[in-house]
């Protein structure tokens, strides 16, 4: 299949009550674990990458590899911009063919936020390609930059007034989730997810979900999510996998043996995080 935009996949499945897994990958043996785990269970899959990990191998490099890969599938497969984190990175995604896009000005004010989000679908929206944004702050270390400790979680009433001034496709929220590798078991705010939820039609987006407890992640699904977003623990499985054979057989030196461990690692991680989000089978 070509690559398609996230939005239908997100309105489906917001009416079915399931959620779109989105996986961050670092290099083609990623890009080829998610899609193949997608297709093994029949499922629609958001492919994304950060703006740090775009810095390592180049937007072209990416999409040459996540559109070879939505060729070689019969799911439908998203290429989306994790995290844009200017106007100028979301319009380069864009003409270099990235189906969807993140615009991330939740560290901005209020009023600039929705400047900048607004700006960007107008410019995504007359293509087709659809726009996620990003109200409140997601804790933790993400992508190369520190957000620091404070952490203050998304107002319902605000992101109405958000979402109705902007237009965007759909909403990452702040509820209690951080980026990177938890300490603990972090506690949600769920009741707070319902009441954005009843706010607000458009599907909403769960962002650092590496380390939530599965059932945790199904009653936010329950409660409105339908992207849910895992980056650390794809990164985790993919050392694992390399590790392991370097251990074993610390005299390898052809990357393709210790790479493909890598990658089996990383699809079997994603196939689990499918029928977490329960979207296996709902390829159309
Ligand atoms: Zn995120």
């Amino acid at each position: 299949m070509s690559l398609v935009t996230s939005k239908q996949l997100l309105l489906d499945a917001q009416k079915g009550a399931y959620a779109i897994g989105a996986f961050n990958v670092e290099n083609m043996e990623m890009v080829q674990a998610v899609a193949e785990a997608a297709e093994e269970l029949h499922s629609p899959v958001i492919i994304q990458t950060t703006p740090g990990t775009i810095k390592y191998a180049y937007l072209e490099y990416f999409y040459a590899n996540v559109k070879t890969a939505a060729k070689k599938c019969s799911v439908p497969v998203v290429l989306h911009l994790d995290h844009g984190n200017s106007f100028a990175l979301a319009m380069r995604a864009l003409r270099v063919g990235y189906t969807s896009i993140m615009i991330d000005g939740s560290h901005e004010s209020m009023e600039t936020n929705i400047a900048l989000s607004k700006a960007v679908v107008a410019a995504c929206h007359p293509s087709g390609i659809s726009v996620e944004a990003e109200l409140g702050k997601v804790g933790g270390k993400e992508d190369d930059w520190e957000r620091g400790e404070e952490n203050p979680y998304t107002d319902p009433q605000d992101a109405k007034v958000f979402v109705e001034a902007t237009n965007v496709d759909s909403l990452a929220i702040a509820i209690g989730t951080a980026h990177g590798i938890y300490s603990g078991i972090p506690k949600l705010d769920l009741e707070r997810l319902s009441q954005i939820r009843k706010m607000i039609t458009v599907p909403l987006v769960l962002h650092g979900t590496s380390g939530i407890p599965d059932e945790t992640v199904k009653e936010c699904i329950s409660r409105g999510i339908c992207k849910v977003n895992y980056a650390t623990d794809l990164r985790i499985a993919f050392s694992k996998g390399i590790h392991e054979i370097l251990h074993k057989y610390p005299e390898t030196i052809d990357p393709k043996k210790y790479n493909a461990q890598g990658r089996e690692e990383v699809k079997q991680y994603v196939m689990s995080k499918i029928k977490v989000c329960k979207s296996d089978g709902k390829a159309k």
